[in-house]
C-alpha cells in the first residue's frame, strides 16, 4: 500500500529586507557617497575627513538630511 503524501511546505520566509535608509546615497545627486562610516570602516578613512566641504554645498543639502546623510565627493567639490 502506498500512501502518497506530498508534504508541500511552502516556506514563505517573509523577509523584511526593504530597509529604506538611503544613507549611503548622496542627497544631492543620488549617487553613492562613498562614506566610510556607512561602509563599516573607520571614520578616519573617510574621504570627508580629508576634504573641506564648502558651506554653500552644505547649504544645498535638504535640512532633513543635513548631518545625517553624507554627500558624495563630486558634490562636495562643488563641480556643477
Ligand atoms: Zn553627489
Amino acid at each position: 500500500m502506498m500512501t502518497d503524501k506530498t508534504n508541500d511546505l511552502s516556506g514563505d520566509t517573509g523577509r523584511m529586507s526593504s530597509d529604506n535608509t538611503d544613507r549611503d546615497c548622496c542627497p544631492l545627486c543620488g549617487g553613492p557617497n562613498g562614506c566610510a562610516i556607512e561602509a563599516g570602516r573607520e571614520v578616519e578613512s573617510c574621504w570627508c575627513m580629508r576634504r573641506a566641504i564648502g558651506e554653500d554645498v552644505l547649504a544645498s543639502v535638504p535640512l532633513s538630511l543635513r548631518g545625517r546623510t553624507c554627500i558624495c565627493p563630486a558634490c562636495a567639490a562643488g563641480g556643477k
